[in-house]
């Protein structure tokens, strides 16, 4: 039997013996209506036994039918619920990172002139914002990527975030970082419209990082700094080995990583990947989590 909103009764009931109630023109007419507000489709699937042929009384019949309608509903339901409570428990949203910049404000003030504070643009996660203000990075290839996004608040060290497309573009080298760990990194120069910034130290290409809530990092039993392994759900899976765990109250639960790994796996800002557990030297070979 399939009940909808304002829709007819389609009689499907299996009688052990005739006569059979959908024959019936009374039934037909019971049956046509009943109809269950705000569930099309529902489907029931009841078989009504009759003894010696004797047709169930009309009453017994129709609570037998809301009772099976209202069962098959509540299933139904907690399916629903308990798979979205299932994605959200495995999945963690993803975030693509574009090439940014952060500034001291010594460096700020360089390019956009003495005193310049930053415009917020947009929102970020914690504290940070993006800026409205933008910058032209320059490389020794002497080619440059323009129109790049300052990120603030100003930090105590300036740090240019490309990923590695923009630093074969740039012909610099920076190596894989956490963010903030700039000892040693590459040189770049920017250039901001009242002046020019050439930094000896601070180009990276940001690690994949999951940022994670306290409460999150519970449940997934995680601590700060801790690394695992992620896999992608997309058209072109993937698996992400060393990926940080950074855990702060500040933080919503994401996933960062570049515009190169998001364009290599197809995957985009709002998509889901699924944490595998810890890194493991099974899953991903011979390099492990504490030597990323
Ligand atoms: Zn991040």
């Amino acid at each position: 039997m399939r009940l909808g909103d304002g829709s007819s009764v389609a009689c499907d009931f299996r009688a052990t013996e005739e006569p059979s109630p959908c024959r019936s023109p009374d039934q037909s007419a019971l049956f046509s209506s009943l109809f269950v507000p705000g569930a099309p489709g529902v489907a029931v699937n009841m078989t009504i036994v009759f003894k010696g042929g004797v047709i169930m009384d009309q009453k017994e019949l129709v609570s037998l039918i809301v009772s099976e309608v209202v069962k098959e509903l509540k299933q139904k339901e907690s399916i629903k619920v308990n798979k979205r409570e299932k994605e959200e428990l495995e999945g963690i949203k993803v975030g693509i990172s574009a090439r940014h910049v952060h500034l001291s404000q010594e460096d700020l003030e360089t390019l956009f002139g003495k005193g310049y504070q930053l415009t917020k643009f947009k929102e970020l996660m914690g504290d940070e914002f993006a800026a409205k203000e933008q910058v032209t990075l320059v490389g020794p290839s002497l080619r440059s990527i323009e129109n790049v996004r300052v990120l603030g608040p100003v930090r105590k060290n300036t740090q240019v975030e490309i990923a590695k497309t923009d630093a074969i573009r740039l012909g610099v080298n920076p190596p894989v970082r956490p963010s903030g760990e700039i000892a040693g990194s590459e040189r770049i120069v920017i250039v901001g419209p009242r002046g020019v910034v050439h930094i000896k130290e601070g180009c990276i290409i940001a690690n994949r990082h999951i940022h994670m809530t306290p409460a999150d990092a519970q449940r997934y039993g995680l601590k700060d700094n801790d690394y695992v392994d992620v896999e992608t759900r997309s058209c072109r899976p993937a698996l992400f080995c060393g990926v940080q765990v950074r855990v702060h109250e500040k933080f919503n639960t994401e996933m960062h990583i570049d515009t190169d790994d998001g364009n290599a796996v197809g995957i985009k800002t709002g998509d889901i990947i699924k944490i595998l557990g810890k890194s493991s030297k099974n899953r991903c070979g011979i390099r492990l989590s504490e030597n990323v």
